[in-house]
């Protein structure tokens, strides 16, 4: 499989380049040149296979420079580190399923990407005998995630920056407590955005970017989407195991990451009737599928943080399928929003959308609340996030049809949330438990690249 850029202005490259490439060079995001077709057939003869083995048969159709030894064996490491043997077990709980992707070492979806980047990262570097410095800016999860994908790798050093103080306590131990040679932790007074702004300056000197081989993990790399489209083929064949009527996605959005992996996972003909895209107050993407209405807004901060996006970065992926893989169609589209802050689209191109997708905008208020009914009625705790997710399930979608919820993350990631909204205490699995007793090791500074740059250079390997 060779893969080519949105923008249309780099030659097709091989999957280990697109890993290693992130970004694509002319500023665009990479996808497969095509999507494999599964066939119903080979469908059912996937029914019986465990995680991995699932696995291994989806990604390994996008893979033709890794030897299929060498691929099993990178898969079946990444998904030993999760607490269930089922990896992604999905639960029935109120006439909805909900598939539980937090039984990672952070307790949140990423790691079911984060721990095979890292792996492929260092396999990669190995052959290549190259060495990669990670930086990166986190409201929590992602940073996370990212360090125990790459925590005592060889070949690798991360950098990560969080606002001090802005994440929630389980997320800033998360970080904080691996204390590996090659992990880095600084944590800025400032904001989110400053975090950012300070890895964008570092990324935008292309001399300092090219002599410290600096690298990313933000959801922009292909190889983070294509680990998440096996839990959507997951997921169905657990679910059709028990009944045949049409099976919905209900997915908490931010990055729309998570659910253009459900998007890829339809275009390989995996039977799903409709990808729900669930937003909080940030909602550009419900104003787009429901109003064709694309103009940004500002970024609100609600108590399902991970979500608090306004530009989702994986949206041009969607969109450039959406201009029937047309990069001039797209590279005007971006020129409209940086002139006018807004994307318009064709009645015709809307109509595509909407067979595809559906959506809704949740509230905080009706947030906790659904944390609460949920708990009431079936004893079960939903975090902030997944909480968006089935909300919009229950209202949107036919309780005559299979609806699948991501849980995205464990309810004692944000426990601060959902004692609030329930006055009970979050039961903390042992992992969290730990975490308080743990040595931490963390530079706090201020967001001032010229300290940041400084310490960047004392600490690489
Ligand atoms: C990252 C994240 C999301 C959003 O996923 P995207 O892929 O960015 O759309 C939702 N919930 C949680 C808990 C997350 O960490």
């Amino acid at each position: 499989m060779r893969y080519i850029s949105t923008r249309g202005g780099i030659a097709s490259i091989s999957f280990k380049d697109a890993v290693m490439m992130g970004l694509a060079s002319d500023g665009g995001l990479l996808l497969p040149e095509a999507y494999p077709e599964v066939t119903a057939d080979q469908l059912e003869s996937w029914r019986r296979l465990t995680y991995p083995e699932l696995a291994f048969e989806v990604i390994s159709l996008y893979v033709d420079d890794i030897s299929a030894g060498d691929l099993k064996e990178l898969i079946n490491r990444s998904y030993e580190s999760f607490s269930h043997p089922e990896v992604t077990p999905i639960v029935k709980k109120d006439g909805v399923y909900i598939l539980e992707l937090f039984h990672g070492v952070t307790l949140a979806f990423k790691d079911v990407a984060l721990q095979f980047l890292g792996n492929l990262f260092e396999f990669i570097l190995a052959e290549r005998k190259q060495s990669l410095n990670i930086i990166g800016a986190t409201s929590g999860d992602t940073g996370s995630a990212a360090i125990h994908g790459v925590r005592g790798k060889k070949g690798i050093a991360i950098f990560i920056l969080h606002p001090l103080g802005k994440t929630s306590a389980v997320q800033a131990l998360q970080m904080t407590s691996v204390t590996d040679s090659n992990v880095h932790n600084i944590a800025l007074r400032g904001t989110f955005d400053d975090c950012q702004d300070m890895v964008k300056e570092l990324f935008g000197d292309l001399d300092f970017k090219e002599k410290y081989s600096l690298g990313a993990v933000n959801s922009i790399n292909w190889a983070r989407v294509l680990a998440q489209v096996v839990y959507y083929f997951y997921a169905w064949l657990r679910v059709t195991d028990e009944t045949d009527v049409p099976v919905h996605f209900s997915v908490p959005t931010g990055n729309f990451g998570d659910i253009f992996a459900g998007y890829v996972a339809k275009r390989m003909g995996l039977p799903i009737d409709k990808l729900l895209l669930a937003t909080n107050e940030n909602n550009i993407l419900t104003r787009f599928i429901n109003e064709s209405d694309y103009s940004l807004g500002k970024v609100v901060s609600t108590v399902s943080p991970s979500m608090d996006i306004q530009i989702a970065s994986n949206f041009e992926r969607y969109l450039f399928h959406l201009f029937a893989d047309d990069s001039d169609r797209l590279k005007e589209a971006f020129a409209e929003l940086k002139e006018r802050g807004r994307i318009s689209c064709s009645p015709d191109e809307m109509a595509l959308v909407r067979k595809d997708f559906c959506s809704v905008s949740v509230n905080q208020a009706e947030t906790l609340q659904t944390i609460r009914d949920f708990h009431a009625e079936t004893g079960y705790l939903l975090d902030p996030h997944t909480a968006v997710g089935v909300k919009a399930a229950l209202d949107l979608l036919s309780p005559d049809s299979s609806r699948v919820c991501l849980a995205t993350a464990h309810p004692a990631k944000f426990s601060e949330t959902v004692e609030r909204s329930l006055g009970v205490q979050v039961p903390l699995p042992e992992s969290v438990k730990e975490l308080y007793g743990k040595p931490t090791r963390c530079e706090i500074m201020d967001a001032d690249i010229c300290k940041v740059r400084e310490f960047f250079i004392a600490n690489i390997g």
